[in-house]
């Protein structure tokens, strides 16, 4: 579905900034017996709203086959740093928010319910929500409980019947949602008076300066920056109480919006987005060339490393690798096979390049070059397989050497 108007606003005064040119869905890992079938692509780009300043993709895959079709094969609980972020992010979110044991915790697209078992351990009630079958069914197991659907008016009616909500968190999920407006008036009724919906995502500020373009795919409807959500959320009543930027993802940001008046921190992520022209089109401009440099730059170090007899693998198999394999146009050609920690990945392969998926366990010392897919843990992956192999050669991909 091509997107005419404005997810946040409603204008249809958009303009194109990005364009990576076709793609499959970045976390569409592909099984074996389905090699030989036809693999659906839709158009990578990136809109700018002139009216709001809100950066979206321009084509929007239906959630149900984003989400439902096949297996998603995210698990937040398969990676340490995860879960200590999470755990992390219970306590301090907690603080802000001044909730109390007892006090009812909502996480909409809940995975497998690591940030609600740092909740649970602070003694909150909690209740997940999450679309995929088999990652709401591994909740259930962790003893989170879920409901297996999306954020609805449906599945707010069974959160009221809890009682409403002192804190509901969205990690990673809200940049995922097609109609905002749906989403927020289902919300609203869910979240007590002096309740905080928490929000927590890639921030395009950091997308935009340190060119993770890598991190734009299908998957993602929205990204996200402080200024248009404000009039997006006052429409609802609400308001931008708190934002602050960390380092998870390699640039993320956490936004606080309830009731109430915003604190500094909000003007200053605001004036920050504006002189980096996140909101002007000439930005983009100048972002597309360096990304055509880095396309260059990337290709001629892999085509090297092969040239000279090497043998490269691509490792930590993120839905953002792919968006890399592809717009970069790599596939068996130049790497041999990608490794991933999770079971979930190992033995299918990448969307759209096809490179086979096996475990860390599968580099031996025949391999000369990991290229870093999952470049948000670089330092984590180099300390887990550097030791093993001193003379691998480690690419990461948004550096010009
Ligand atoms: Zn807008």
């Amino acid at each position: 579905m091509n997107v005419t108007a404005c997810h946040l606003c409603g204008s249809s005064n958009l303009v194109k900034t990005i364009d990576l040119g076709f793609h499959p869905l970045a976390d569409f890992f592909v099984k074996e017996h389905q090699l030989n079938e036809m693999e659906r692509r839709y158009p990578l780009s990136v809109l700018l709203c002139r009216e709001c300043g809100h950066s979206m993709n321009s084509y929007v895959v239906p959630a149900e086959v984003r989400y439902q079709e096949n297996d998603y094969s995210y698990d937040s609980s398969n990676s340490k740093i995860a879960i200590q972020h999470f755990t992390d992010m219970a306590r301090e979110v907690s603080e802000r928010a001044g909730s109390a044991p007892g006090d009812l915790v909502v996480d909409i697209g809940s995975n497998v319910g690591t940030l609600l078992a740092g909740f649970k351990a602070l003694g909150m009630r909690v209740q997940g929500v999450d679309p995929s079958h088999n990652i709401a069914a591994l909740a259930v197991e962790n003893g989170i409980p879920t409901i297996n659907d999306f954020w609805s008016e449906a599945a707010s009616g069974e959160i009221q019947k809890l009682g409403k909500a002192k804190v509901i968190t969205m990690t990673n999920a809200f940049n995922h949602v097609s109609d905002l407006h749906a989403f927020m008036k289902a919300l609203v009724p869910a979240l007590r008076d002096d309740g905080v919906f928490v929000i927590e995502l890639p921030y395009y500020l950091t997308l935009l300066l340190k060119y993770h373009f890598d991190t734009i795919y299908l998957e993602h409807v929205s990204y996200v920056s402080v200024k248009p959500l404000m009039a997006f959320f006052e429409r609802f009543g609400l308001t931008v109480l708190h934002a602050e930027e960390n380092d998870y993802m390699s640039g993320s940001v956490r936004i606080f919006v309830g009731k109430g008046q915003s604190d500094a921190t909000v003007a200053e992520l605001i004036e920050k987005e504006k002189a980096a022209g996140l909101f002007e089109e000439q930005t983009y401009i100048e972002f597309c060339k360096k990304l055509e440099a880095l396309k260059v730059h990337l290709l001629g170090e892999l085509v090297a490393a092969r040239k000279a007899g090497g043998k490269i693998v691509a490792i930590g198999a993120a839905a953002k690798g792919n968006t890399l394999l592809n717009y970069c146009g790599i596939d068996r050609t130049l790497i041999d096979f990608a490794t991933d920690a999770s079971p979930l990945k190992v033995g299918k392969y990448t969307p759209g390049s096809h490179l086979p998926i096996k475990s860390d366990d599968a580099i031996d010392d025949t391999v000369t070059h990991a290229l870093i897919l999952a470049w948000n843990i670089a330092d984590f992956l180099i300390g887990k397989i550097g030791p093993k192999h001193p003379h691998l050669d480690f690419i990461t991909p948004h550096v010009i050497k």
